[in-house]
């Protein structure tokens, strides 16, 4: 028997602890071709909350009342399968549960390098893989930019402002709250924005970019995509890779800088980080050289147990996270 989280109930606005269910579920048998494996790490991330809702989406909806999923790491503790044994780390996407048997095909071996597991859910997984292509290829960010970045403090966020600095960029951070603020300036931000303390975002970032910003890498949407519009220069590249401020909102908050984008001719571009999956190796060799080289840090945020899954993936919506949110097992 294996242990799993499951989605009860469909959250409208802000999910609720009561929407979620840990439930006993009865493992396959293991056949030719598949594995048994023991999770060690689970990841919760934002996009998690899009996949709640009954909604067409990049990612298929939660099925209720089945197990969820989601990246985790976890130790192969039966194998059927070629070239998996137990004692191997996978990564996976059976997260939210303390077991699972399934195909080997759906597991990546971990390369045998000298980096914790856990960093193939953060900067060497998908969130610092998103910051990677979103600020070289989806921005276009070269040396000499301006770059203003949002939940600076975050999983993605904290691999974009070093990536920044390495690349030669002027970096703004914004986070809420003084203990993420003083991370983002450790990671090397110039300047660094608290977008919680009295006073309007547009105008700290006015103070902190006079000349305007190039790019801006935005994690938020909302009132910081605002601000980032009305300090664009022209010609300047947002990557739109999330927005957070929205995810629980009934009524997204209406954008009044829109039309400079028009004015100023920006150039605004979604991505999804999975269209980049064809271009891992490159990102695996660079990010592992930095971070060998001491120019990457990680900082996590580790929830002790399964039965703090909710609770940490909650925590995402009210900053609740330094860095990557992860639940050890
Ligand atoms: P984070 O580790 O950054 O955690 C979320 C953070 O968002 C919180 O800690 C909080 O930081 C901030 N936040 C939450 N609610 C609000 C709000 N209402 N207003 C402002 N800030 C808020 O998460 P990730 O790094 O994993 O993800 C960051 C963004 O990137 C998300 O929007 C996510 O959906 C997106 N994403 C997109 C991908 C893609 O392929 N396009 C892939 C991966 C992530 P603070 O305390 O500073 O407010």
């Amino acid at each position: 028997m294996a242990l799993a989280w499951t989605l009860l109930a469909r959250p409208h606005g802000m999910p609720r602890v009561t929407d979620f269910a840990l439930k006993f579920m009865t493992l396959p048998p293991l056949e030719d071709g598949m594995v048994h494996v023991r999770n060690r790490w689970l990841s919760v991330d934002p996009y998690m909350r899009g996949r709640m809702n009954d909604a067409k989406s990049y990612a298929v909806p939660y099925a209720l009342n089945a197990p969820m999923l989601g990246g985790a790491i976890g130790e192969i503790v039966d194998s059927r399968a070629e070239g998996l044994a137990p004692g191997d780390l996978v990564l996976h996407s059976w997260g939210w549960r303390d077991e699972a048997v399934g195909p080997a095909d759906a597991v990546t071996k971990l390369p045998a390098i000298t980096v914790p597991a856990q960093r193939f859910l953060g900067h060497l997984g998908m969130p610092g893989m998103t910051a990677y292509f979103g600020l070289l290829d989806v921005a276009q960010a070269k040396a000499g930019d301006t770059l203003f970045v949002s939940a600076a403090a975050g999983a993605v966020g904290s691999a974009v402002v070093q990536i920044g600095k390495i690349l030669g960029l002027r970096v703004i951070g914004s986070a809420g709250g003084p203990s993420k603020c003083a991370l983002v300036r450790e990671l090397g931000a110039d300047v660094v924005i608290d977008y919680k303390t009295e006073g309007l975002l547009s105008e700290k970032l006015a103070a902190a970019a006079p000349d305007g910003i190039d790019v801006y890498f935005d994690n938020v949407g909302g009132a910081h995509l605002d601000a980032a519009l009305g300090a664009a220069k022209d010609h300047a590249r947002f990557a739109m890779c999330g927005m957070i401020e929205s995810y629980n909102a009934p009524h997204p908050a209406a954008i009044a800088n829109i039309m400079r984008v028009v004015r100023s001719r920006i150039k605004m571009q979604g991505f999804i980080i999975f269209d980049y999956n064809h271009r891992i190796g490159e990102f695996h060799a660079q990010m592992g050289q930095w971070m060998m080289d001491g120019l990457i840090r990680s900082d996590e945020t580790i929830y002790e147990g399964l039965r703090e899954t909710p609770r940490a993936f909650l925590d995402l919506f009210s900053g609740g996270n330094l860095g990557k949110a992860l639940v050890r097992l």
